[in-house]
């Protein structure tokens, strides 16, 4: 389990200064202008941005050290609302930047190495989510679903012009004189937000930022072996940015419906099968609901109730691609409970009668046994 700690690599002695010093260095390692289109990088990037919101308050962090990574992420404890990661958002992050590479005499940052855009902000639109609600059948093979979505995008006719205020760079650079010499110091600008762009024609109906309200049909691919809960990404169909900046993701949360007849447990499927008394007896053929379609399974003469029939590769492929789930068939002999006189004569005939006295034997495993198994 990796905690706050480990993403910033510090130890949980860490004073304030060193929690700072190794945000700095994983800002800048997993910065989105230095790994273009790099989703592990970004990842990273919100993750350690989160790791230092919660580690750079003394309160945030008080609570955190005794709940503990889990309670602290997946609960509303003062952290992110539900769900843990993923709650901060670009925007979030970057005005967090103000603190860490604004001021504090920290120098000379975009102008050699540093963030290919000298600091500029790299503006991004707000993610948007959605749920999407599948078969079994459809998750079984994967499907493509689609979808309206209500995408915030730059209206007809805007434009977007260089900021003035501080020429396109986002940030705006001061010459100071402190104790150790003239240092650079850098915010970034409150007229274009560090953006380097402002509106400069805004058309009718568009909000602050030149951006209108549009439903677009959105198609998904959702892969074969998806459960419950389970998210997507539809990279660039969030909402646009305004100017020159991209668009944040759709992010689509899985539903798989219940299943009239097939449970799911994990890849596998589980399966009831009724036979009559004389089915069980004399043998027969059955018809089985799988994901893909009917099947014809044998029925050997003599079965007994409880037992699992396995129909491998049958059940769920797993969402890597790398195994199939079985079905597992569980038989179940129904008893019958109205009979005529004649049946019930029948049956009292065989009371004393030998062949129906249980006498399980080392293959008729017990239903311990067959879970045992099932698991194992
Ligand atoms: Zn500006």
């Amino acid at each position: 389990m990796t905690d706050f700690y480990d993403i910033l690599g510090i130890s949980k002695g860490a004073t304030a200064a060193e929690i700072k010093k190794a945000y700095r260095k994983k800002a800048i390692e997993f910065h989105p202008d230095k790994n273009p289109g790099d989703a592990t990088a970004e990842e990273n990037f919100k993750k350690a941005a989160e790791a230092y919101e919660t580690l750079s308050d003394p309160q945030k962090k008080a609570r955190y050290d005794q709940l503990g990574h889990q309670a602290y992420t997946s609960g509303g404890a003062g952290g992110f609302g539900g769900g843990g990661f993923g709650g901060m958002d670009m925007d979030d992050i970057f005005s967090q930047f103000g603190d860490i590479f604004g001021g504090g005499g920290f120098s000379g940052f975009g102008g050699g190495g540093g963030f290919g855009g000298g600091g500029r902000r790299r503006v991004k639109g707000k993610d948007l989510r959605i749920r999407v609600s599948l078969t079994l059948e459809e998750a079984a093979v994967g499907v493509e679903k689609k979808v309206k979505v209500k995408r915030k995008k730059q209206a007809p006719g805007v434009t977007y012009k260089t900021c003035t205020t501080c020429g396109g760079s986002g940030q705006v650079t001061r010459i100071q004189n402190t104790i150790l010499g003239r240092m650079q110091t850098s915010a970034p600008c409150n007229v274009c937000g560090g953006a380097g762009q402002t509106m400069d024609k805004k058309p009718a109906g568009a909000d602050a930022q030149g951006l209108i309200i549009d439903e677009e049909t959105v198609s998904i691919k959702i892969p074969a072996g998806v459960e419950t809960d389970m998210r997507l990404k539809v990279s660039g169909k969030g909402n646009e940015a305004p100017g020159n900046g991209v668009s944040g993701d759709l992010l689509v949360d899985i539903e798989v419906k219940e299943h009239a007849e097939l449970q799911r447990e994990g890849n596998n499927l589980h399966y009831d099968l009724y036979v009559s008394v004389p089915e069980a007896v004399l043998g027969t053929t059955k018809e089985i609901q799988t994901v893909t379609g009917k099947v014809r399974i044998p029925i050997e003469a003599g079965i007994q109730s409880g037992k699992i029939l396995r129909l491998r590769g049958k059940g769920m492929p797993s969402v890597n691609g790398y195994a199939t789930g079985d079905l597992l068939v569980h038989v179940n002999v129904w008893t019958p409970r109205n009979l005529s006189r004649d049946q019930k004569e029948f049956f009292e005939s065989m009371m004393a009668d030998s062949h129906f006295e249980p006498a399980p034997e080392k293959g008729d495993k017990s239903f311990f046994e067959k879970v045992k198994d099932m698991f194992s």
